[in-house]
């Protein structure tokens, strides 16, 4: 049994009370949160630890949203336009996929262990990351991906994405979590995402989408035209867009399931996502590279709506720090004030990714997983209120990354 003492704790929890001269007695749970004085002298036999001066001790963060087979991409990729950008994704997949091996998506898990992400949403496209992932320190939640648009291919496609969610199966463990990932709505035949989610029900699965991420998509989808008519035809003359939004929607009823990038949904696509219990993931610095507008997190803070921050991969980012996507978020967003959007982006990072994810972490709170990180500030913070606009602003390494009450860095 350890307690660890700070100038602030900050829990994250449902009143997002922040505790001055806190401390934290832990095993590889969380057993009791409160003052130093308190748990010192309730907790006698404890070995105490005192983080440094100006130090804040925070839930762990929770990416829920990575493309780790894309790790070895800088500048291979074209930015700017989605469909651009997917036509550069598709003719150099094969080099960047080939050099993002073991070690390189290694060396990321651990930059991101550095960075204080705890526990992540893993997207495989291949099933490359698998080891990786299997072998992080972090929680993982790993979303075997399945897609496929042509009827003809339906079979092959499913009997390849089984193939590798029973491999993830083999790897199931307390900190590694098998899941399902529908590609998209303008990638993946209905019968193929039909099939996937009825094994996802069965055996109660996180399950994850990418949905109305670009214009080409809305347009596609809405009436069969604009860029995505021009880059289906290159593979399947006369092809139709596969569903409707709201029926793509209508797929996931009683699911629920991280919505990621929702740039271009309507009022009442949110709304059924919302209504069905269901995430909204975003990833501001992969919408602004591939140029697909912005997500209104602004109008979801005001209803009080719960979303999450991802980075999505290295093919459409430069960082998978979720404090370098934090800090772009606080400047893109300035229609709230800043202390509001701070601290909902702290959240988003934290207690709602775990709740998303299913993951008993996310806040500093009786009962969970100690999955912590220790920030250590460069000068006193007089406003509390202020503290989550500190941490976002200067944040770049934790002094300790803590999971499962052990310190991994
Ligand atoms: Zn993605």
């Amino acid at each position: 049994m350890k307690i660890l003492e700070a100038d602030y704790i900050l829990t994250c929890n449902d009143n997002f009370d922040i505790i001055r001269d806190g401390a934290i007695c832990f095993d590889e749970n969380i057993i009791e949160v409160g003052t130093q004085d308190t748990l010192e002298k309730k907790y006698p036999q404890a070995e105490v630890t005192k983080a440094p001066k100006n130090t804040l001790i925070m839930p762990g963060l929770i990416n829920p949203h990575v493309h780790l087979e894309f790790s070895s991409n800088r500048t291979l990729l074209k930015y700017g336009s989605f469909i651009p950008w997917l036509d550069s994704v598709i003719q150099k997949r094969d080099d960047i996929v080939g050099d993002s091996t073991m070690e390189c998506m290694t060396k990321e898990l651990n930059a991101m262990l550095f960075c204080g992400t705890t526990s992540l949403g893993a997207i495989s496209s291949f099933g490359g990351e698998l080891e990786a992932c299997a072998k992080a320190s972090q929680r993982v939640v790993f979303f075997n991906e399945v897609l496929g648009s042509r009827p003809d291919t339906v079979d092959v496609m499913f009997g390849d994405f089984r193939s590798r969610l029973h491999q993830s199966f083999d790897c199931a463990s307390n900190r590694f979590f098998p899941a399902i990932s529908i590609h998209a709505p303008y990638s993946t035949h209905p019968i193929l995402a039909k099939n996937a989610l009825s094994i996802a029900k069965k055996e109660r699965l996180n399950v994850s989408t990418h949905f109305m991420e670009s214009p080409a998509e809305r347009a596609w989808l809405d009436s069969g035209t604009g860029e995505f008519a021009q880059f289906f035809n290159n593979f399947l003359p006369n092809a139709r867009p596969l569903s409707s939004a709201m029926e793509y929607l209508e797929l996931f009823d009683g699911i629920s399931t991280l919505f990621t990038h929702c740039t271009q949904a309507t009022p009442e696509e949110l709304n059924k996502i919302i209504n069905e219990g269901s995430y909204i993931t975003h990833c501001p610095v992969s919408n602004r590279l591939l140029g697909v507008g912005k997500l209104d997190i602004e109008t979801l803070m005001q209803k009080d709506v719960a979303f999450t921050l991802g980075t999505d991969g290295l093919s459409s980012n430069i960082s998978l720090s979720l404090w370098d996507e934090m800090r772009f978020a606080l400047m893109i967003h300035d229609k709230s004030s800043l202390e509001e959007i701070s601290k909902n982006l702290i959240k988003a990072s934290t207690c709602n990714a775990a709740k998303a994810l299913n993951l008993a972490c996310g806040k500093i709170e009786k009962g969970l997983c100690a999955d912590m990180i220790a920030l250590t500030l460069p000068q006193h913070v007089e406003d509390e209120k202020q503290i989550p606009i500190q941490l976002i602003l200067h944040t770049k390494k934790t002094h300790w990354t803590i999971i499962d009450g052990e310190i991994k860095c």
